[in-house]
This record gives structure tokens, sequence and C-alpha cells, in this order.
């Protein structure tokens, strides 16, 4: 397969294999080109990749926002769209919306591991609000048994008060 050329360098980028999946690093800048699907193969494999990734590639050069505002997919040759990662996270990535790979700068390769860290710590979350709500549900159950027991009390006056064949 032919090289692919560095979204911002525009030199071709060296393909680096890592468990068996080949990633695409520029030797200039150190960005990352992930082709659809392998940054998640890498992830499920090592959850310390990119901090791999990013202490094995130093950047020769630095890109200012402005000169990386025409990137392209080093594949389509479309523009690549920035995004946040996860929407609010502090990370921003480029992507392709065609061949949805992902545009990984030096720099976004520690910060897109702490927000996948941080984004793990909060799915653990659920777990105490679901604890929450079981004891919650526990303290509705309650009140609801006691309501019943109320109610058992409250039929068992009236019916003491009303005759069995009261018609009669
Ligand atoms: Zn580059
Ligand atoms: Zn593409």
């Amino acid at each position: 397969m032919e090289p692919l050329l560095c979204p911002d360098c525009k030199i071709e980028m060296q393909s680096q294999r890592y468990y068996g999946v080949a990633v695409d690093v520029c030797p200039a800048c150190a960005g990352v080109w992930f082709d659809e699907g392998e940054l998640r193969s890498l992830l499920q494999i090592d959850p310390l990749i990119l901090l791999s990734l990013e202490d094995r590639a130093v950047p020769d050069v630095y890109y200012s926002p402005e000169e990386a505002l025409g990137r392209r997919c080093p594949r389509c040759a479309i523009p690549l769209h920035a995004y946040r990662y996860l929407y609010d996270s502090p990370v921003e990535l480029d992507g392709c919306n065609q061949c949805h790979g992902i545009w990984v700068e030096n720099g976004e390769l520690r910060k897109l591991h702490e927000a996948l860290q941080a984004q793990e710590q909060a799915e653990t979350q659920p777990e105490a609000q679901h604890r929450l709500a079981v004891a919650q549900y526990a303290i509705e159950s309650q009140e609801q048994v006691e309501r019943a027991n109320m109610l058992t009390s409250l039929f068992r006056l009236l019916r003491k008060r009303v005759p069995p064949f009261g018609i009669g």
C-alpha cells in the first residue's frame, strides 16, 4: 500500500505496527493516523497505547491551529472535520466522514488517553446510581408496605362496622 501523507506536513508517514495493527505516524509532527476501528482495537488490547505512542514519537515541528485548518484525509483527500471527542472533552480530533479515519496530533494523544480514563470513571458511576436507585426503591416499597398495612386495617375496621350480610 502506498504510504500516506501527513495531513499537516504533507510528507510520507511511517507505518508502525502495534499488536499487529498498523498505524501511520508522521516522522515530523508525530501525529498518528488511525484507520477506522484501529484506535478501538488498540485500546482494547492495551489501554495505555496512546501514552506509548506519544512517548515513542517525538515531534520535530509544531503546527499552529491556523495551519491545521486545511487538513485533508490522507486516504480520501477530502477535508477532515474537527470534532470534540465525546462532545465535551478537551480533545479535538480530526475525522474523515468517508473512511472514518481519525487524525490525532501528537499532544492530543495524551489528552485523549486522559479523556478516555475520565470516561471510564464516569461509567462506573451508574453502578453507584443503581445502588442508590435500589435503596430508593426499598424506601418506596417500605412506604407501600406501610400504606398496604394501613389499608388492610382500615378494611378490617370497615368490615367490623358493616354486617357481613347487611342487605338481609
Ligand atoms: Zn506531520
Ligand atoms: Zn478518508
